[in-house]
């Protein structure tokens, strides 16, 4: 059996602020197997953002330990954590952060070429995910050329064109209407099934949320299912 996407093992965090220690996570325990899609729905302020930047390697834990793959994070340097994250996690946010000076194409061909591949290899597969994505007619247009569901497809094209086995997902529809975010979660689920890399998808949107695998919540600095 191959390894999980994603091991959080007895993960604590906690700020220091001044002479106060706010605890944040008490000893969190989340596996995520490739081709999974959690859904993280809890309250503002209960510790989505910090197990987000936990997972995604871009803060660590006070304890505990983040598998990516069969690959243990805690004892690696920064350059190692940067590389493991541009190889093997994508990042979804809830504005679409693409750059404006280049085209849907351009977008998605940039973190490939900061990996390595050749140009045409990345072109290849850029054209690739966003046809899939169903943006074959829109290579060529700009951010500002597309619509919001358009510009949240190429955000998702870009998050998986280095074939990452884990994508963290920060509200990917919040900033669509219903219908476009429908649009744009179905995208991403047709993209997750067919790849089988995991998700972990932070929403508000209950209705999205009861269509992933499953749902957790955080209660108390500890990760629970829901009903
Ligand atoms: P969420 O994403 O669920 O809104 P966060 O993970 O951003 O929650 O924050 C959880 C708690 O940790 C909050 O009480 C927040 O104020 C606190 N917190 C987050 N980041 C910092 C920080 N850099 N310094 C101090 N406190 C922080």
């Amino acid at each position: 059996m191959s390894a999980p996407a994603l091991q959080l093992a007895n993960v604590s965090r906690a700020y220091v602020q001044g002479d106060n220690v706010v605890p944040v996570l008490g000893g969190v325990d989340l596996t995520l197997q490739p081709g999974e899609m959690v859904a993280l729905v809890a309250p503002s302020g209960s510790g989505k953002s910090t197990l987000l930047h936990l997972a995604g390697l871009l803060e660590k834990p006070d304890s505990g330990e983040v598998f990516i793959g069969e690959t243990a994070t805690a004892a690696l340097d920064d350059g190692a954590r940067t590389r493991l994250r541009r190889t093997d996690i994508g990042f979804v946010y809830q504005f679409h952060h693409l750059l404006g000076e280049f085209t849907a194409l351009e977008n998605v061909i940039m973190p490939q070429r900061i990996a390595g591949l050749s140009f045409d290899e990345a072109k290849g597969r850029a054209a690739e995910i966003l046809t899939f994505l169903g943006l074959a007619h829109r290579l060529d247009h700009r951010p500002a050329e597309l619509s919001g569901g358009e510009q949240q497809r190429v955000a998702i094209a870009r998050a998986v064109a280095n074939t990452p086995r884990l994508l963290l997902a920060d509200e990917p529809t919040g900033n669509l209407d219903p219908g476009t975010g429908e649009h744009v979660f179905a995208t991403l689920a047709a993209l997750v099934r067919q790849s089988g890399l995991a998700a972990l998808v932070a929403t508000h949107n209950l209705e999205l949320a009861a269509r992933m695998d499953r749902r957790i919540t955080l209660r108390g600095g500890q990760i629970v299912p829901m009903a």
